[in-house]
């Protein structure tokens, strides 16, 4: 259970300087708002909004997300209106909960393909005014994932459905890696779960045995980086998560066959620099014998497209077990693991002390970041003979629906089958 404790707890660990005096004042307007309400979970309503507020904290984010969090469902569902917001709190806080509240509103079950993407690009318009909103919205769906025992069975599928195509690629697509995957595996029982219990079943015994292996390949390689005087790295073991292994595991090359993947468990190798990385990539490759057939991909030259940067390589460990390293900086590692939230404090503007204004002006978030969302602004229009932008959008529910152009320039849309366990259905016209 969140408390306001644990909120302060939070931001005291934040390396963001915030307004403390602020934020108590906004949970006590909440829990005054609240009064009274429960959640379906039988948890009173005060803790939801304290949840949301801890996540930002947690990603380090300014005064007024973190009140904006705590007042998020004040107006919707509590006793507050839009005007005690800008009154108590000002008028950037009354707009992130508006926004907040407009992408709530935005059903995105569409059932036809023309009102899901038009549900989409709403929802990105929104967005695109300030990213704060989407990351207060992010930070609430995983608290309501969290506790989404205490909805009733048929919403809790609708919602989960919405976690998996929505949030979890918008969660990627912002490079904050960890929340993808903690959104993915929340939804994954709740939208396949005869599938979730069988790849849970089936790879529990792999995951032990790898973990052994990983164990021992572990310390071996912390004694290697400091015999090499890189004290400050640090070798992490990754499991993989369940819904990113099922994924795989339906992929036609893998065939369902769990001997075939390699990354069930990684080795994350973090060290100072871009020089260490090579180094290390070198070392384990005098170490354990590299599997030429699975290559290496370097990542710090050719980054994804989300930015993420890392050298993968596969090698030989103990007993020939193949094993995945992940070869990255520190910076890089945070990046991967909070994307654009990173990016909020990571800048060295940040270190030199930039004012709250800026920050709300989102003048710390790299360029390349906001391309993305920028792009998508400005095809909206063109949304409906462009093929771009779906293209663009690159979500996972996109590209489940294969689009069809005609010979008489009709589009047409098929719903190509998610995995083989799932019987494809029908082209419908758009
Ligand atoms: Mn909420």
């Amino acid at each position: 259970m969140a408390t306001l404790n644990d909120l302060m707890g939070a931001l005291s660990r934040s390396k963001r300087k915030v307004n403390k005096v602020k934020i108590r004042r906004a949970w006590e307007f909440a829990n005054l708002a609240h009064t009274g309400q429960k959640r379906n979970t039988g948890e009173p309503y005060i803790e939801h909004a304290t949840a949301t507020a801890i996540t930002l904290a947690d990603w380090w984010l300014d005064t007024d997300a973190i009140v904006a969090a705590l007042l998020h469902d004040s107006v919707d569902d509590g006793g507050a209106t839009r005007e005690d917001l800008a009154q108590e709190f000002g008028e950037p806080v009354a707009r992130l909960v508006d926004g907040v509240s407009h992408i709530g509103k935005i059903r995105l079950k569409g059932n036809t393909e023309e009102e899901f993407v038009e549900n989409l690009r709403k929802m990105i318009l929104v967005m695109a005014k300030d990213l704060r909103v989407v990351l207060v919205k992010l930070a609430d769906r995983l608290h309501n994932m969290q506790t989404i025992e205490g909805l009733l069975p048929v919403k809790r599928k609708q919602f989960a459905k919405e976690t998996l195509e929505i949030y979890a690629p918008l969660a990627e697509r912002l490079g904050i890696g960890y929340l993808k995957g903690e959104l993915e595996d929340l939804a994954f029982p709740y939208i396949y779960p005869r599938e979730f219990k069988w790849v849970n079943d089936y790879s529990q015994l792999y995951y032990r045995n790898t973990k052994q292996v990983i164990q021992t390949i572990r310390a071996e390689v912390k004694k290697m980086l400091l015999a090499n005087e890189m004290e400050d790295g640090f070798v992490q073991a990754r499991s993989k998560r369940k819904y990113s292994l099922f994924k795989k595991l339906m992929r036609p090359e893998h065939n369902k066959d769990i001997s075939k993947i390699h990354d069930l468990v990684a080795l994350r190798i973090v060290v100072g620099s871009v020089e260490d990385c090579y180094q290390v990539l070198g070392m384990i490759h005098r170490m354990y014998r590299p599997v030429t057939h699975l290559g290496i991909r370097d990542f710090i030259a050719n980054p994804k497209p989300n930015g993420y940067q890392s050298i993968h390589t596969n090698v030989f460990g103990p007993g020939g077990k193949i094993v995945e390293m992940q070869i990255r900086t520190h910076e890089m590692h945070e990046a991967a693991e909070y994307g654009i939230a990173a990016h909020w404090h990571y800048t060295e503007a940040k270190s030199n002390g930039v004012d709250d204004e800026a920050l709300e002006r989102g003048v710390l978030i790299p360029e390349e970041k906001l391309q993305w969302v920028k792009q998508l602004v400005e095809w909206q229009g063109e949304i409906r003979d462009n093929q771009e932008y779906f293209e663009a959008l690159k979500f996972d529910a996109l590209q489940h629906r294969q689009l069809v152009f005609s010979p008489k320039g009709d589009v047409l849309t098929c719903r190509r089958e998610q995995h083989r366990l799932i019987m494809p259905l029908p082209c419908t016209p758009i």
